[in-house]
């Protein structure tokens, strides 16, 4: 199984196997990201990934999931926007605040879910989109690094079209795909 070195926030680089990561892009955008679990503090690593990087760890066996911007992004909007005069209007009150007033406004902060979603999606596909030079650089280490992973699985491939038994014997083979630095 192949070797690959990602980076965590708080810990630096870290070596993952390809079962330890995952791959994500999104069907709309085609936007790719990567996650994992970091092996040391157990914190949750996201980052972003090009179309390249996403296809190099699939091709290591990296498994990939797709995902949908939140269907509310699509949904048609008329009318104006609603505020904090709207929730009597809505129910029918004339300003006075009734128990039944309170308890729609409890309802009411329901509406606020779907923004939060709305809100969220944004920040993702803005943070997405966003790379802050601290993460091109570690994106091009990786690509670096990829680099040789992918060398390595054309040298697989090419025996694979050999013989299934060069095949058997280069997966005996412990494979390491970083280079120290
Ligand atoms: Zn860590």
């Amino acid at each position: 199984m192949a070797t690959i070195r990602a980076t965590c926030v708080d810990c630096g680089d870290v070596e993952l196997t390809t079962a330890d990561v995952r791959v994500r892009v999104c069907i709309e955008d085609n936007a790719g990201s990567y996650h994992f679990r970091c092996p040391h503090c157990a914190m949750a690593v996201v980052k972003p990934a090009e179309p390249r990087i996403v296809d190099l760890l699939v091709a290591s066996g990296v498994e990939l999931s797709t995902w949908r911007l939140p269907a509310e992004l699509f949904e048609p909007r008329f009318g104006d926007r609603i505020n904090h005069d709207d929730p009597p209007q809505l129910t029918g009150e004339s300003g006075s605040v009734s128990p039944d007033w309170v308890a729609s406004r409890a309802v009411s902060v329901l509406w606020v879910v779907p923004l939060v979603v709305l809100a969220a999606g944004a920040v993702l596909v803005g943070a997405t989109l966003r790379k802050s030079t601290e993460a091109t650089i570690d994106l091009r280490n990786e690509c670096a690094q990829l680099e040789e992973l992918r060398s390595a699985l054309d040298d697989l491939r090419r025996e694979a079209d050999s013989t299934r038994a060069a095949v058997d014997r280069i997966r005996s083979r412990p494979e390491r795909t970083q280079v120290p630095r």
